[in-house]
């Protein structure tokens, strides 16, 4: 069963006021499933009066109260996974058991954010005066629009969401209209466990006129976006023409760099696994994969035997390993950057094009022989691609990590301390993983530089990014 889905405002399951709605597609079979309401600017402009009401009610809440509420939501969610992980398979595509692995670990980072909350402290800072005491304050922002994409449809709406709320802000989220259901079930276990009524809206309907409304609005005070660099750098510039704060997630092209004296069998299956995870429309995804040249082939081999093994199919299936990408224009999209590289003379190993048949498959991809020229090289393939390059020196795999404009995820494989030291201090990344992947944790860090966008989704940094700094000096007199 997949459910038609409805706005969420001031405490409301509603159609929009128009009563239009937008198809939501099954990605593995190409039939529609059911319709998500579209909002209007009025539907927002009942969401923005309800979230400043919203903001003063949850504001006034004791971070404790906050903190319970946000832990029976996690509780909740945990219990309905069978029915969630189903809805998001069907309407995404990824495999059950990642879509189940998501489910569970948007409970843990509500978890986490919800204790993290009541541990927002200011401080004292010692003053010039005896009788003056000088107070640093943390308070909430205000109330938050938040926009998010396809690939994670909970995982990138529950870090904005428990950061918003357990910092004591409302929010408007714009979830994705191509994933919309499953979403939908994450804030539903939110107003299940008694989020009062304004603190969460939810909106679906058209991306870039929601935005352009909700950005430059008086009542909304920070904005967060998950998605495309070039969508990101619209949005973060409208935000600074009204001075609003502004988280940026936003696109990848993560080096991977495995040296000839690392466990070479560990480097391939972790990174395998890495890259085909939700059929690589992970914005961490490793993509250029460098390989120290005395261990290249080898390497090779080893990688293009795992991808072989990869199973495509409908994500519903308990044998499924990789599911179809999440919509029709991904396939065109990873089709001409394929295209473009062989033709400029690479090596295909495997893969490289769309599976015949229903619903919007891609074959698990891995290349080599690659020159910078190349558009893949440089543009982000969010699909089933790897990308296998050789360098001879950790400075020649440094300069080439460097080269492009972003600076998400970054992964090596050595069990040279000495490199390990170098990487850490030269590799221009928000996220450096060696030996294993230990990104997205709700405890550490998560965020780029470069055009991979600012601010963190992770660790105590995530709350900071919803808390304005007040400071109150007070001569006792
Ligand atoms: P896109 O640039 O059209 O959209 C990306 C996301 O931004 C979508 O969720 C979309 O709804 C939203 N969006 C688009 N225009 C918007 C606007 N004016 N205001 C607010 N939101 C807006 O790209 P796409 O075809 O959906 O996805 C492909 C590219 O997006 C990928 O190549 C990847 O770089 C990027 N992407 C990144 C992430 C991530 O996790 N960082 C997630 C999804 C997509």
């Amino acid at each position: 069963m997949y459910p038609d889905v409805q706005l969420f405002i001031d405490g409301q399951w509603r159609a929009s006021r128009d009563g239009r709605t937008i198809d939501v597609v099954n990605p593995a079979t190409g039939e529609t499933l059911g319709t998500v309401a579209h909002a209007g600017i009025a539907d927002l402009d009942d969401a923005l009066a309800a979230a400043e009401r919203g903001f003063a009610t949850w504001r006034a809440t004791p971070a404790y109260e906050r903190y319970k509420i946000m832990q029976k939501a996690a509780n909740l969610l945990r219990e309905r996974i069978d029915t969630v992980a189903k809805i998001m398979t069907q309407e995404q595509g990824k495999p059950l058991a990642e879509a189940r692995t998501e489910v569970m670990s948007a409970a843990d980072i509500i978890d986490w954010l919800a204790e993290e909350g009541r541990r927002s402290y200011g401080r004292l800072v010692p003053s010039r005066n005896p009788l003056v005491e000088q107070k640093v304050i943390k308070e909430p922002v205000g109330p938050v629009a938040a926009f998010t994409p396809w690939n994670f449809p909970i995982n990138q709406v529950v870090r904005k969401l428990s950061s918003a709320l357990a910092a004591g802000c409302s929010i408007i989220i714009k979830a994705p209209e191509e994933t919309p259901a499953s979403p939908a079930e994450l804030i539903r276990a939110f107003a299940d466990a008694g989020v009062p009524a304004g603190v969460i809206a939810l909106v679906y309907g058209s991306p870039a006129e929601i935005s352009s409304y909700l950005i430059p609005h008086p009542v909304i005070r920070k904005i967060t976006f998950t998605g495309s660099t070039p969508v990101g750098k619209q949005l973060a510039a409208l935000a600074g023409q009204h001075m609003k704060r502004a988280t940026m997630e936003l696109g990848g092209h993560a080096p991977a760099l495995v040296f000839d004296d690392a466990d070479i069998d560990l480097a391939a299956r972790t990174l395998a696994a890495s890259k085909f995870r939700n059929a690589g429309q992970v914005c961490v995804s490793p993509t250029r994969i460098l390989v120290q040249r005395g261990v290249f082939d080898a390497f090779v081999e080893k990688f293009v035997g795992l991808t072989r093994e990869v199973k495509v199919g409908n994500g519903l299936e308990s044998t499924t390993t990789m599911g179809p990408v999440a919509n029709a224009r991904r396939i065109p999209a990873l089709t001409a950057l394929v295209k473009n590289a062989v033709d400029a003379g690479a090596t295909l190993h495997t893969g490289g094009q769309a599976i015949d048949g229903p619903g919007y498959f891609f074959a698990p991809t891995v290349l080599s022989g690659l020159t910078t020229e190349m558009h893949i090289m440089s543009d982000e393939p969010f699909g089933p691609v790897a990308l296998l390059v050789p360098f001879d020196t950790v400075e020649e795999a440094v300069k080439e990590s460097n080269r492009v404009p972003f600076g998400l995820a970054s992964y090596a494989f050595t069990t040279s301390m000495k490199t390990a030291q170098i990487l850490s201090n030269g590799i221009e990344a928000g996220m450096l993983s060696i030996n294993h992947l230990g990104i997205g944790l709700p405890e550490v860090p998560f965020g780029g530089v470069k055009d991979s966008g600012y601010g963190s989704e992770g660790g105590t940094e995530a709350i900071e990014a919803y808390l304005n700094t007040k400071l109150v000096t007070q001569m006792n007199l």
